[in-house]
């Protein structure tokens, strides 16, 4: 049977990796997270101690990376130079950070030949901005998902409140909505929602309900299941 290639694209916490990740379990499928990758790049240029608007040498850091995703029991795990950098990525720190770098055009040049290196032949399911518009226009399953940015906002609360960072809520949904901002504006593969890709609002939809969404999509589209 065809192994299909299914594009997640959306704003920050949508319940993207989640859902990706749940949808790729189900059909066997690999999971690839984007947003791991400009995260990395983003931990790398500040380990190197270089200003995130050095354009030539954040491209740099990026056209050099040793970068190493796997899924190990419903997590990905993300290494830079055999350094488990997992959640390093996640930090507030790197939040605020990351939709600078992933502005850069010199990371996102070297970033998407990875990820359409890592696409292979089908079987996939990537996550991020640009993923139907731009890394895999021929994707066979594009969703945009979303949800408002008050129920984005208090997911990523819990998240970080749950690994024990002290934030405010109205901090993050500005933070959430400035990075939303910079990713819909930016000149080089904004995000936005591909012109064929399915909208899927999570607003009122539990991870499972998501996940089953887009398996219905997918089986519709092409029996996979
Ligand atoms: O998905 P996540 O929130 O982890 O993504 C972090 C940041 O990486 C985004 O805010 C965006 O700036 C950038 N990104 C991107 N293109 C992608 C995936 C993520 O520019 N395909």
């Amino acid at each position: 049977m065809k192994k299909l290639i299914i594009a997640i694209d959306g704003p920050a916490g949508a319940g993207k990796s989640t859902v990706a990740r749940l949808v790729a379990e189900r059909l066997g499928y690999t999971y690839i997270d984007t947003g791991a990758m400009y995260r990395a790049v983003t931990w790398d240029t500040v380990r190197r101690g270089i200003a995130v608007d050095d354009a030539e040498k954040v491209a740099a850091v990026a056209r050099a990376i040793n970068l190493q995703l796997t899924t190990v029991t419903g997590k990905t795990l993300v290494k830079v130079d055999d350094t488990d950098i997992t959640d390093a990525i996640r930090t507030p720190e790197i939040n605020r950070l990351v939709a600078e770098v992933s502005q850069n055009g010199g990371v996102r040049e070297a970033m998407v030949h990875l990820q359409r290196q890592l696409a292979g032949l089908g079987g996939v399911v990537m996550d991020g901005r640009d993923i139907g518009t731009h890394v895999l226009p021929n994707a066979d399953i594009k969703i945009f998902l979303t949800a408002s940015i008050a129920e984005r906002a208090h997911r990523r609360w819990l998240e970080l409140t749950d690994k024990g960072f002290n934030v405010d809520l109205a901090e993050l949904q500005e933070e959430i909505a400035c990075r939303d901002k910079a990713d819909c504006e930016r000149a080089i593969a904004p995000l936005i929602q591909a012109a064929d890709a399915v909208l899927v609002d999570t607003t009122y939809l539990t991870v499972a309900q998501a996940v089953e969404t887009i398996l219905q999509l997918c089986e519709e589209k092409s029996g996979v299941l």
